[in-house]
């Protein structure tokens, strides 16, 4: 992505200097928004630490200078890419007769409070609804390059455009809606209703794509292919295989490979918000 000199984002908040204290390792499992975004509406705190129990805690060293210049660096990428996703989304919700209310970007490094719970950097980027705030560890830069193999800067910016899509369908009411009918469900259909919510996040994160380059062209090439691995690098089949080495569908909550990169790919040929109707996705019911 061409990204280099173009506006930053200045609705963030940097607490990257804040020490946490501690770091948990392993994971990066994206999104345990669904889970938040549940507990936050039936009122129950959760401290996210505690979802992934397995991952051993450790203390979080001090950046070198290098380390320090490349998380800067990505510190830099992620407030452009959130300048994009206003441009497009102010232009989307003004075309509709909306007015669209921007999220805040925290960035933080090892563990976070938010008005969901505390997060550390292995539960991955959230998004919390309580807070209408977008959480990120940089260092899931890296996991997506290194333990989940999808490298380049698009993959990361498709991920920041994900759960700014969460942001949308809280906007739109969406999320509320859905807790609702997850309220009657069982667990089998609580899973299904977060799939549908992911997927719906990933098309929207796929709409912000086809906007952005169809006004700025500031894409380069093989972006596309890099946000799609992404896609297919983070589904739930290719996670749990990579984990427990089996599948089992009614745990899914994110989706799979290939629903992910349907839906980001349709969002990215159509640019269009009405085509993004994943709750009525036959494949899903
Ligand atoms: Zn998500």
């Amino acid at each position: 992505m061409k990204w280099i000199g173009r506006r930053q984002s200045s609705n963030v908040d940097d607490r990257r200097g804040v020490s946490g204290g501690k770091i948990a390792t392993g994971g990066g499992v994206v999104g345990v928004i669904i889970y938040l975004l549940f507990n936050f509406f039936s009122g129950n705190n959760v401290d996210l630490s505690q979802i992934q129990p397995q991952l051993a805690e450790q203390s979080n060293p001090p950046l070198t200078d290098e380390e320090k210049k490349a998380d800067d660096e990505r510190a830099s990428f992620v407030k452009v890419v959130l300048a994009e996703t206003e441009d497009v989304w102010n232009t989307i919700f003004s075309q509709n007769g909306q007015q669209y209310s921007e999220p805040t970007l925290v960035l933080f490094r090892g563990r976070v409070a938010s008005a969901c719970g505390h997060a550390s950097a292995a539960s991955g980027p959230f998004y919390c609804p309580g807070d209408n705030q977008l959480y990120i560890d940089l260092s899931f830069y890296e996991d997506l390059q290194y333990k989940l193999n999808a490298p380049g800067d698009f993959a990361m910016a498709y991920v920041v455009a994900h759960e700014v899509g969460h942001h949308i369908q809280n906007l739109m009411g969406t999320a509320e809606k859905i807790n609702r009918l997850r309220q009657q469900s069982r667990e089998s259909e609580f899973n299904k209703y977060s799939v549908m919510m992911e997927l719906q996040a990933d098309f929207y994160a796929g709409v912000w794509a086809h906007h952005t380059q169809k006004v700025k062209a500031i894409l380069d090439e093989g972006d596309i292919e890099e946000a799609l691995n992404a896609a297919n690098a983070i589904g739930d089949d290719r996670l749990q295989q990579q984990t427990t080495g089996e599948i089992v569908p009614d745990a899914f909550t994110h989706g799979t490979s290939a629903q992910r990169v349907f839906w980001f790919r349709k969002g990215y040929e159509t640019g269009d918000m009405k085509q993004g109707n994943t709750f009525n996705d036959a494949s899903l019911n």
